[in-house]
């Protein structure tokens, strides 16, 4: 081992991943930003998918909107 071992910067693939996206499965690290919905870890780029998916109950065309008295 060289001696200058300890001062080799340290890789940062070297560190495992904190945990995976739950849609794309891509690996997450201690710095990165998440989701955490339901349970669910999702990162920023599956956001949207999931919202999407999430709320497709409350998604309606704008005709459908004005035809719906109680809305
Ligand atoms: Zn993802």
């Amino acid at each position: 081992m060289p001696s200058n071992f300890h001062l080799l910067p340290q890789d940062a693939q070297l560190i495992p991943p904190v945990c995976c996206c739950s849609l794309c499965g891509c690996e997450l690290y201690r710095d990165d930003e998440l989701y955490l919905i339901e349970e669910q870890v999702l990162c920023p780029d599956c956001l949207d998918v999931f919202a999407t998916d999430y709320f497709r109950h409350r998604r309606f065309t704008a005709a459908e909107l004005k035809d719906t008295p109680q809305l």
